[in-house]
């Protein structure tokens, strides 16, 4: 999607491939993004940055009835061979590993011309990484495999680092930034792409990363840091059920050693926040998710030390919560390339 006026040398375009193993969430959860809107940024409405050229399955008109899906996945070719320059390449959705099986694919983003067979997803990683100018991984399952990552799938599935490589860096130096949440926050998405398109222009510095690739001001604090319900906490009130204001710690809320910052920010616009409104914190943000944190109903290792701990110091509280903080803060050992599935998958026949 353009506005029509720009020339080829002075547009950054930005590739969305959508078709990981996910369920596009990431997709409408950016629709509702305010702070920037993705129509502020398509339109260049904000001082400073370039012209921008979406390439979104969800909004671009060129994938419609009208122009087709040839005209649509032309512009992937392109930036495989160099023709546009520079590109954002948008990742939404988990790699499933096709090298575990003999025949079929996982999934693919339209056919390959030669040979009328679709291109598998981790084939365009393949094809356009080396010409991206920067790479983004958008929501959980992008950033590091997600739900179709847990224990025992048949896929292999893994996140876009696992699969080019935690090191990997683009021909810019930029190394792989990650923006996970299931969906993601849209402004946590939409001014991440806002950060890197002034970082292109000169006019932002390196973008700032923790060691999970998430950007550090983003990502920097608990949920429990920013909770509406801090003050019951606080004050050791928690609640066993449903439906109440106090604490959900102990009907397992892991918001006490989960980074995300929902519950300042909002789902949209400020609005909502999972236990700002009574939802228990699943750490969809966190690279251990799920497996490490099943069953979510149960009071979790950190809630537990939280609880017991209010009166004590809070030194030491943030010591013990650090313990736990780092094992889930680490993705499962079975998210990997290779022709091995060591998922625990057991096949059926
Ligand atoms: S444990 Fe959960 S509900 Fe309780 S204050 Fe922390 S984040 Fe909020
Ligand atoms: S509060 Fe927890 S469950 Fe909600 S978006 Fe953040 S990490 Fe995910």
């Amino acid at each position: 999607m353009t506005t029509g006026t720009e020339t080829e040398e002075d547009v950054v375009h930005i590739l969305w491939i959508n078709a990981g193993l996910s369920c596009d969430g990431d997709s409408v959860a950016l629709t509702a993004a305010t702070l920037p809107s993705i129509e502020e940024i398509v339109l260049g409405a904000l001082p400073g940055l370039p012209k921008v050229a979406v390439h979104w399955p969800l909004i671009d008109f060129e994938s419609g009835p009208e122009q087709g899906a040839d005209t649509f996945i032309e512009w992937y070719f392109k930036g495989e061979r160099g023709e546009i320059d520079p590109f954002v390449l948008v990742i939404e959705g988990s790699i499933p590993n096709e090298k575990i099986k003999d025949e079929g694919y996982w999934c693919g983003f339209g056919n390959n011309p030669e040979t009328g067979q679709p291109i598998t997803t981790s084939e365009w990683l393949d094809r356009l990484a080396p010409q991206a100018t920067a790479i983004v991984a958008a929501g959980t399952c992008a950033t590091y495999g997600g739900i179709h990552a847990m224990a025992g799938n048949p896929t292999g599935a893994m996140g876009v680092a696992d699969y080019l490589g935690w090191d990997w860096k683009s021909k810019a130096g930029l190394p792989i930034v990650n923006i996970p949440g299931c969906p993601t926050q849209p402004d946590n998405f939409s001014e991440t792409l806002l950060y890197l398109l002034y970082q292109l222009q000169g006019n932002a510095p390196m973008i700032p990363l923790d060691d999970a690739l998430r950007p550090t001001w983003l990502f920097g604090h608990t949920v429990h840091e920013g909770c509406d319900r801090g003050g019951f906490y606080e004050q050791g009130e928690f609640t066993t059920e449903y439906g109440s204001a106090k604490c959900l710690v102990k009907i397992g809320c892991w918001g006490p050693v989960v980074k995300c910052n929902v519950t300042k920010r909002g789902w949209m616009d400020g609005i909502g926040g999972c236990p700002n409104v009574g939802g228990i914190c699943i750490a969809c943000t966190m690279p251990g998710f799920p497996d490490k944190f099943m069953p979510f109903m149960d009071e979790p290792p950190g809630g537990k030390v939280s609880s017991a701990a209010t009166s004590a110091y809070g030194g030491v509280i943030r010591k013990l919560r650090n313990v736990t903080m780092r094992t889930i803060d680490k993705e499962p050992k079975w998210r990997h390339t290779g022709e091995r599935l060591t998922t625990g998958y057991r096949p059926p026949w």
